[in-house]
């Protein structure tokens, strides 16, 4: 079940393209910080003075503070340094971003399949206690566009290194992992969130699939020629 999305069109038009983005409604409670996920409408909102990272599909987790954009090469953010957006790019891939209202800490994660068997969500948690003193049961996590279920069928080698976030897949320990088979991403990114300790009541997801919606989201399954990313960013603006 989805929790409530807001789409958002911004109030500024440059030419004639004027820009469209989703809000999570749970994050507009906290006054303290702005948010967007990115959709394939935001082409200019894309532009915004955001820290990103060279996404390389890896577990590493980098602190932004001090960094310029495309510094350094990983797959999420932290900072609690007020006007330092972070950003990560997806096409398919999980973005998932989240807020501390308790120390104002703000993390953006990027979630496929590799960074998700590299349990790089619950890595952004342990970075944010370490860094920021946060505790996860404070925690709240927004999850935006990426490819769902029901279009993500992958091969054995990804099934493998997912198996361990989906114990219900072999109940029969004789029995063989099937090869191929449809993957919920978000899933065990919630499961390795919960396991981390931010309660499951607090980790929302719109529900969007960028497969299925070509009208609003790039997909790199769907169009492997397109180039196009989607940017999620958010900042604590005080
Ligand atoms: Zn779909």
């Amino acid at each position: 079940m989805a929790d409530p999305f807001l789409t958002r069109q911004a109030d500024e038009q440059r030419g004639s393209e004027r820009a469209t983005y989703l809000q999570c409604e749970a994050f507009l409670e906290f006054e303290w910080l702005d948010h967007a996920f990115g959709t394939r409408h935001s082409g200019w909102l894309s532009a915004h003075p955001a820290v990103t990272l060279r996404q390389i599909h890896s577990d590493r987790v980098h602190t932004a503070n001090g960094l310029a954009d495309r510094q350094c090469e990983g797959d999420a953010l932290v900072t609690d340094q007020i006007g330092q957006r972070i950003g990560v790019r997806t096409a398919d891939c999980v973005p998932l971003l989240i807020a501390d209202p308790v120390t104002r800490a703000v993390a953006a994660v990027h979630a496929g399949w590799r960074g998700t068997a590299a349990s790089i969500s619950e890595k952004a948690v342990s970075r944010m206690a370490q860094e920021f003193g946060s505790n996860p049961a404070h925690l709240h996590v927004a999850i935006g566009p990426a490819i769902r279920v029901c279009c993500y069928e992958v091969g054995p080698e990804v099934v493998a290194e997912l198996a361990p976030f989906f114990p219900e897949w072999t109940t029969d320990p004789h029995n063989a992992l099937p090869a191929h088979r449809n993957v919920d991403l978000v899933e065990a990114n919630r499961r390795t969130l919960t396991r981390s300790g931010v309660p499951a009541s607090r980790i929302y997801d719109g529900g969007y699939c960028t497969m299925c919606d070509a009208e609003l989201f790039h997909s790199f399954r769907r169009d492997p020629h397109d180039p196009g990313r989607m940017v999620s960013s958010i900042v604590r603006n005080r």
